[in-house]
């Protein structure tokens, strides 16, 4: 055989962890320092049995913590019950599900089921170019400088950062950047040549940056004037996290298309792409397809996710918890600022975020660096004021740690 061995290319990108020395797995990510086994609410464990305090819900996905017993007892049974069957055939959930997002939506909608997010805002962008040829030749996407909307090859040439396309041209074509939250830049570029607009109402992997209510309502009106869709892209920031149903409805508008997944299955892979009733009629059967899309273990799980999410009142419990950690953080040492709405937030640091969240992590607390200063949290929605509280000052002690290191090198 030629050719340098894979498993020892991968065993040098792994790094440390002993367990993961043969791992045949594709080095796309860093290095990975802790194996998890096993989750409860907030909590995860890791093999060597140490606990962690789960700040960050596998990236806004466990928004009912882990292991959440209703959750559980419905894949349970439905995996003893039917797996999967061909969507040339109805099953019982996804209808139930569809209507209850429809409902959470406004009403008047149509949903298409998938598996991810990359995937809803795929359909996305292709409802809008089967819109587009009808409406006079029309067939480009604006999107926002900083928007991160999945990585196949059509969400990928959506997301607004240059860095990422860069490794892959040709990306598809008819994909345009806009600076987010400006008006005049959204209403320069929607011009006669525009399917749709996609946004996120609060920018997540681009650091938690919340479009204002007026760029939204804008954005509503622009789309409306020129017959242009508005696609909201709701996959991080849906389903109760930001303290609505979904963000965008702080701002009172409603959308012709937004995409979801993360949290609506709770882990359990599922996306799902809604539309105005309008603007799904673009499809015709054969237009869009997929294997899994809506099979019965990923309904099953999406209906008791939805079905907790509301007896729960979930955006309500976003909203306050997101307020205590926000008073627990602001103002204190080493604390810029406390951004985000609800339950999804950045902590802007005056220390480098990755040294925090990597302190943070060797003493039990799970956190991101979304961008080099500032740490996002992303619990459980769930999630009790105990372990807020507990967040907050893991947090403050281990910014304290890292600004003396930090003080002591300089
Ligand atoms: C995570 C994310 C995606 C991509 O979702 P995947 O499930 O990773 O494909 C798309 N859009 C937004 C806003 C996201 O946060």
């Amino acid at each position: 055989m030629s050719g340098p061995d894979p498993v020892a290319v991968h065993r040098h990108a792994v790094g440390a962890d002993p367990g993961l020395e043969r791992c045949p797995i594709m080095g796309t990510y860093g290095p990975p320092s802790v194996t998890f086994v096993r989750g409860e609410g907030s909590w995860l464990v890791d093999r060597e049995g140490r606990r962690y305090l789960d700040l960050l819900s596998g990236l806004a996905v466990t928004s009912l913590g882990h292991a959440h017993p209703e959750v559980a007892e419905a894949i349970s049974e439905q995996s003893r019950t039917l797996l999967h069957v061909s969507n040339l055939f109805a099953t019982e959930h996804a209808p139930v599900v569809a209507g209850q997002l429809d409902e959470l939506l406004g009403g008047g909608g149509q949903v298409f089921f998938c598996n991810s997010g990359a995937e809803a805002v795929e359909c996305a962008l292709k409802l809008a170019r089967r819109w587009g040829p009808a409406a006079a030749g029309r067939f480009a996407v604006v999107s926002a400088l900083g928007s991160f909307h999945g990585r196949t090859l059509a969400a990928l040439a959506a997301t607004g950062q240059p860095a990422k396309h860069e490794p892959f041209q040709p990306l598809p074509e008819g994909f345009r950047h806009v600076s987010f939250d400006d008006v005049a830049a959204l209403d320069a570029a929607v011009t006669t040549d525009v399917a749709a607009v996609l946004l996120e109402a609060v920018q997540g992997e681009g650091g938690v940056q919340p479009a204002s209510v007026e760029y939204l309502r804008a954005a509503r009106e622009i789309c409306t004037e020129r017959g242009v869709l508005l696609m909201i892209d709701e996959v991080q920031t849906g389903l109760g996290r930001c303290g609505d149903w979904f963000a965008h409805q702080a701002a009172g508008i409603r959308p012709d298309v937004v995409s979801m997944a993360k949290a609506l299955g709770n882990g359990v892979p599922i996306g799902a792409c809604w539309a105005t009733a309008e603007a799904a009629a673009s499809f015709r059967p054969g237009d869009h397809a997929t294997t899994y899309g809506g099979q019965p273990l990923a309904t099953a799980a999406a209906r008791r996710v939805l079905e907790v999410m509301r007896r729960e009142d979930v955006p309500a419990l976003a909203r306050r918890a997101g307020a205590r950690f926000a008073s627990g953080l602001e103002g204190e040492p080493g604390v810029v600022g406390v951004r985000g709405r609800g339950l999804l937030l950045a902590v802007e640091l005056e220390v480098p975020a990755g040294e925090v969240a990597a302190d943070l992590l060797a003493s039990g607390v799970v956190v991101n660096a979304v961008t080099p200063t500032a740490i996002r949290l992303a619990p459980s929605l769930l999630v009790t004021d105990d372990e807020v509280d507990l967040g907050v000052s893991a947090l403050l002690a281990s910014i304290a740690r890292v600004a003396e290191r930090t003080g002591e090198s300089n």
